[in-house]
């Protein structure tokens, strides 16, 4: 998993573009599927760093697959789904020198809808700021309260500090939880002390999942925001939204052949709506639930390109109608995964 290669690469000082969480396996469905990360947006998707698989196909046979020998098993493994083209038994990854990391981490709650309705407004409107200054992170909205953790990969602690009190300035009514600014002189320095410490997994819970294109972002910041305000989570029904400013910089590259869903390469941020639920929880209240979310993400897409918008295939809705533009980002991205799977898994033996 992520979190052992990465301890791994800071002996010598690199890193590789990993997932936000230790355990979540490094060559498996999280890179099959694109994989996106604190660096993302620095070096772009997981997917786009791979330079060889070692496979073994449906056949049986062992193969070596990269850019010259291979190539449609290539283009089809980086990002067209785990489980489905061959056994990845190893991979070659890009590594880079290890970036030092600005780190920003703020939880603030305000006293009523109004006043928190008006900071998120300010924060999406905020967003390419802190895109265009090299941000990345996550954020959290639950009733009247958001979490944010976000960082900048060899950023300047000053710089980011005077950047992020742009935004805060207007807002010291409101109940600073936490707010630090720190520099970690690594990323696994940082990773070990902040994401590491959390393994959310275990419970119940259904995602629904929409990239947000950067374009609507920045020139509809005001719809997003209100958007965000009312799809946010409710603690009274386990439901929170969870943003990724995890795309945009390298991720938009779009001179990267390979099978990622094209809606990464136009996005700014992920929104995931989770719903949990208790394990007493009857089958119809979770068909309840499960209706819910859909909602949520009905609401999330009018912002998201309404029905041409596309979704994290990792991080989805199992009951997304429409799976196969929504998961793979296009009706011809499917069609051309569809027909490699054709050819090298003739018999259908992965599923
Ligand atoms: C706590 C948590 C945090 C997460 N954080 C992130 C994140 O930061 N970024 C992100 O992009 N996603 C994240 N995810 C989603 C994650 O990418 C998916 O859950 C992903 O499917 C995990 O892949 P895995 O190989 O670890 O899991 P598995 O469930 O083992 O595999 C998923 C699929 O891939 C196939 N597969 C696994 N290994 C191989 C292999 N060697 N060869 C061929 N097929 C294989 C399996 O058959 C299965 O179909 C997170 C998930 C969790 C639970």
């Amino acid at each position: 998993p992520w979190g052992e290669a990465y301890a791994w690469l800071s002996t010598y000082n690199l890193i590789a573009i990993g997932g936000a969480s230790p355990t979540v396996g490094a060559i498996g469905g999280f890179l099959q599927n694109g994989g996106h990360g604190p660096l993302t947006r620095w070096k772009g998707m997981a997917a786009d760093q791979v330079l060889e698989f070692d496979v073994v196909t449906a056949d049986g046979e062992r193969q070596t697959v990269n850019a010259c020998q291979n190539k449609d098993l290539f283009w089809a493994l980086r990002g067209g789904g785990g489980g489905s083209f061959a056994v990845v038994l190893s991979t070659v990854l890009r590594t880079f020198p290890s970036p030092s990391m600005v780190s920003i981490i703020y939880i603030i709650s305000a006293a009523n809808e109004t006043r928190y309705a008006h900071f998120i407004r300010d924060f999406i409107r905020f967003m390419p700021t802190l895109a265009d200054a090299g941000c990345a992170g996550y954020f959290y909205m639950t009733d009247t309260t958001i979490s944010i953790a976000f960082f900048v990969p060899n950023g300047d602690l000053t710089v980011t500090t005077a950047i992020i009190d742009q935004l805060m300035k207007n807002y010291t009514d409101l109940q600073f939880i936490q707010n630090s600014i720190a520099t970690f002189p690594s990323f696994y320095a940082y990773f070990s002390e902040t994401m590491a410490k959390s393994n959310p997994t275990g419970g119940n819970v259904l995602l629904g999942s929409r990239l947000i294109p950067e374009t609507i972002i920045r020139n509809q910041p005001d719809q997003v925001a209100e958007v965000l305000f009312q799809t946010r989570g409710r603690s009274k029904n386990q439901s929170i939204l969870i943003g990724h400013l995890v795309a945009g910089g390298q991720v938009s590259n779009t001179l990267i052949d390979n099978s990622v869903s094209p809606g990464w390469r136009t996005a700014l941020l992920h929104m995931i709506h989770a719903q949990g639920w208790d394990d007493n929880t009857s089958a119809a209240d979770q068909e309840i639930l499960a209706s819910r979310l859909r909602t949520q993400v009905n609401i999330l897409q009018t912002v998201a390109g309404g029905a041409q918008s596309s979704c994290y295939i990792n991080e989805a809705d199992p009951n997304e109608p429409n799976w196969q533009q929504k998961f793979f980002g296009t009706q011809a991205n499917y069609d051309r995964l569809k027909s490699i799977k054709k050819s090298v898994d003739p018999n259908g033996l992965f599923i």
